[in-house]
């Protein structure tokens, strides 16, 4: 299993902030802002690659739970929804997850 599969499954802590059937979101254990949270499928997917018309429903409602964890968390200000895919962007955990940044104004700087 994967370590976000761990999380998921509850053999590694995680600071939970919502959980549905499908969909998974924790604070990152290394901040790059205030806030900083994570999305997952439940469902290991390993990257935005693999990412297919089978699974992308999940994708969707992730979509869904971002905008909503972003509202409970005060980010009306604003924030940034970021998905590193392969290595080249520096993913370093192999299953498909979004950050979502805020708190603070960001930089300018994307890459
Ligand atoms: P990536 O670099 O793949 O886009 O992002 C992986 C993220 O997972 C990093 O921001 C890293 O801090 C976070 N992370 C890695 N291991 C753990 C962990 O065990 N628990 C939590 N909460 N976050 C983790
Ligand atoms: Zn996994």
């Amino acid at each position: 299993m994967c370590i976000f599969c761990k999380i998921i499954a509850g053999e590694i802590p995680s600071g939970k902030v919502y959980e549905d059937e499908t969909v998974y979101a924790f604070r990152d254990i290394n901040p790059q802002a205030p806030t900083h949270i994570l999305v997952v499928p439940k469902t290991h997917i390993g990257s935005v690659a693999e990412i297919n018309a089978d699974n992308s429903a999940v994708v969707a409602h992730i979509f869904e739970v971002i905008a909503q964890i972003a509202r409970e968390e005060g980010l009306g200000n604003g924030y940034r929804v970021v998905s590193n895919c392969g290595a080249d962007a520096r993913q370093s955990v192999q299953h498909l997850h979004f950050h979502i940044l805020g708190g603070r104004e960001l930089t300018e700087q994307m890459a």
